[in-house]
């Protein structure tokens, strides 16, 4: 006999704590099934930038007071592409905002959320569990899970699939279309000879961009795209070797950069699921949409999903949670954020990610357009803040 709650979320990433905490007080019942143990995620290396309106959702939740401290405000924006003309700088002053984003790790964010959900009491969070397989029927959603010694099957008015696209593929009547774009993200904290002056890097070259963000007091953390040859080439060098070779492909605009460490690698694709939603399940983060990081949108659409889902559960009543209406009102409320996330992503992939002729100039025309035209920076600065809705 499978057990019954209102809402069963399926990974306690980033995506699906949120979810959990922002369903806090709505009279739900609300299971997180997490595989990893408590606390394993501290070991994940990715740092995160973190847009304004994130921020604030963050703060509502209460969870922004235990990571201002380990969070570091970006106010500028610089952006240029490699031996070409055309640059954009963007200030958070200009906005009228305090930061245009925060850079954070990974871990400091997942142990904030894990810590405020347990102190919250807002959901039961059982680690050590894995969800195997899920069904989804005119009635209710079924999760079927093992681990800690012991498995079996749970039945929800709405299941929440949370889990990264990391383990869950056979999902029904949705299909997930992924186009590799044959890149890795080679991660790591570089220190460099001048302050960052809280100043956020982005160059474009022919082989993937590179960004440089202020992470800490003199560091920034590095996000290096490269083919996957180069990028192993890249995570096997000695760090003065690794030093010299950044300094040759970013320049020396931070002048030198004397120390590297926790190189990893992250191979990178296009990953998107349609539709979002099937009978008594919603897919939310990483797993209805995984984006290339260059614009540093993924997690930030992905806490947009968690948090317009509360919304739309907080005003729906508890016989019609997981049915149609509810389900259409959640997709209509996500269609334009998620799909000009994806768009605006995919465009500046494609745009600046290589030599072809006459584009290098296109792209410097575009960036210069860009500096020159305040209304259309002031356009992007607000999307890539607060989404497509903002
Ligand atoms: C190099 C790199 C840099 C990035 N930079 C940025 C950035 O600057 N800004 C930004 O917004 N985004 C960025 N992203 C994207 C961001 O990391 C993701 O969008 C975010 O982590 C997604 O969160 P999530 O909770 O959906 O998924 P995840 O973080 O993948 O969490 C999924 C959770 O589900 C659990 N799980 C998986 N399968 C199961 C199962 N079967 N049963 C139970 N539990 C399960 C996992 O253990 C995990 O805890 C970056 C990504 C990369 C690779």
């Amino acid at each position: 006999m499978a057990e019954r709650v209102d809402i069963v979320v399926v990974g306690g990433g980033p995506v699906g704590s949120t979810l959990a905490l922002a369903l806090r007080e709505s009279g739900l019942s609300v299971t997180v099934l997490e595989a990893r143990s408590a606390g394993v995620a501290s070991s994940d290396r990715r740092m995160l930038a973190l847009s304004e309106g994130s921020k604030l959702i963050l703060q509502r939740l209460g969870v922004w007071r235990a990571l201002s401290a380990q969070a570091t405000p970006i106010a500028t924006i610089h952006i240029s592409q490699r031996g070409r003309l055309g640059r954009s700088v963007m200030h958070a002053q200009d906005e009228g905002q305090e930061a245009l984003g925060y850079v954070l790790s990974y871990a400091s964010l997942a142990d904030a959320l894990d810590r405020q959900l347990l102190e919250a009491g807002a959901a039961r969070v059982l680690n050590d569990t894995r969800v195997d397989a899920l069904e989804s029927a005119e009635a209710e959603a079924r999760v079927h899970y093992s681990g800690a010694g012991a498995s079996g099957s749970m039945a929800a008015r709405l299941v929440v699939l949370a889990d990264g696209g990391r383990s869950l593929n056979d999902l029904p009547g949705m299909k997930r279309e992924v186009r590799e774009y044959g890149h890795c993200a080679v991660v790591g904290r570089v220190t460099c000879e001048f302050d960052h002056r809280h100043i956020a890097y982005e160059r474009f070259t022919p082989e993937g961009p590179v960004a440089l963000l202020p992470d800490g007091e003199r560091g920034f953390a590095l996000v290096w795209t490269a083919d996957p040859v180069s990028a192993e080439v890249l995570c096997g060098l000695d760090d003065a070797a690794f030093l010299e070779r950044l300094r040759r492909h970013f320049g020396d605009r931070v002048g030198r950069f004397l120390t590297i460490s926790g190189r990893a690698a992250f191979p990178l694709k296009l990953a998107t699921l349609r539709p979002v939603t099937a009978p008594h399940l919603a897919v939310v983060g990483n797993a209805a949409q995984t984006l290339h990081p260059v614009a540093g949108q993924g997690f930030n659409i992905g806490l947009r999903d968690a948090w317009e889902l509360a919304l739309t559960l907080r005003d729906t009543s508890a016989q019609d949670v997981g049915g149609p209406e509810m389900l259409a009102r959640y997709r209509a409320r996500r269609q334009l954020d998620t799909g000009g996330g994806i768009f605006f992503t995919d465009f500046l992939v494609r745009a600046f990610s290589n030599d072809l002729p006459g584009l290098a100039a296109a792209r410097g025309a575009g960036l210069t357009l860009l500096e020159l035209v305040a209304p259309a920076k002031r356009f992007v600065a607000r999307k890539m803040s607060f989404g497509a809705n903002g």
